[in-house]
């Protein structure tokens, strides 16, 4: 085909914007900050877990703690009840036997109770211990992914302006081309999936590097200056 020398200029100028604004979006794509911010989230979710769970086994071990409190508290109560009675019988011999032999249950109850109450609280402690690594991580993950987002925001957003202007440029540039090349221009854009126009380069496709029979050549010569590349059937700019 025969095109005229601005609109091939244009042409070529079209494949140049489009090019960039492909750059663009693959770098977009392809932004580290994307896997870091994903990466810490997905982290997040596991520690979140395990938050959750150190959350309940405190919650049982604070029941626990509560329950052989109010064990001790009770039993405390009933000592001092049951002291007060064997103080009251005066040596009432048979009264004062069986109620320190409660007496003694009392406090060999209490005794275990508070190797109970020792044990819970090493428990509690370790498990504080946990949580407290386990909030530092949620922090260092939080930060981690809000400097990945700040990062990938102003990265990215460079990135979404080189597109953006392109988009524009291009959008601007098509309308003044012809139709038929345009159309043809953007069949093959889509088909090769980036570089659509080729320059000749010697006898061979600049953007192939085939070499091109030189009849075949100078058959394409005499249709215009601008060919179809027999081997990767881009657009080949023959002058
Ligand atoms: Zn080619």
């Amino acid at each position: 085909m025969r095109v005229d020398t601005d609109d091939l200029a244009m042409l070529l100028k079209l494949q140049h914007i489009d090019l960039e604004i492909l750059r663009a979006k693959k770098r977009l794509e392809e932004l580290p900050q994307r896997a870091a911010i994903l990466e810490a989230r997905t982290k997040r979710k596991a520690v979140e877990q395990k938050r959750v769970r150190l959350d309940a086994l405190r919650a049982d071990a604070d029941q626990r703690l509560a329950n052989v409190g109010d064990e001790d508290a009770a039993l405390a109560e009933k000592q001092r009840r049951v002291q007060a009675e064997i103080d009251e019988a005066h040596g009432d011999y048979r009264s004062v036997e069986a109620r320190s032999k409660e007496l003694d249950g009392f406090a060999k109850r209490r005794a275990a109770l508070e190797a109970e109450l020792a044990a819970i609280g090493e428990e509690l402690e370790r498990i504080e211990g946990v949580q407290g690594q386990v909030a530092q991580m949620l922090v260092a993950l939080d930060e981690k992914e809000r400097a990945a987002t700040e990062s990938f925001v102003k990265e990215g957003g460079v990135l979404k302006d080189v597109v953006f202007r392109g988009e524009a440029e291009r959008t601007a540039l098509a309308s003044s081309l012809p139709e038929e090349l345009l159309a043809s221009y953007e069949k093959t854009a889509a088909r090769t999936g980036g570089v659509a126009v080729g320059r000749l380069q010697g006898e061979s496709c600049g953007a192939c590097r085939m070499a091109i029979e030189r009849g075949r050549l100078i058959d394409m010569k005499g249709q215009g200056n601008v060919g179809v590349c027999p081997q990767c059937g881009r657009l080949l700019v023959l002058e």
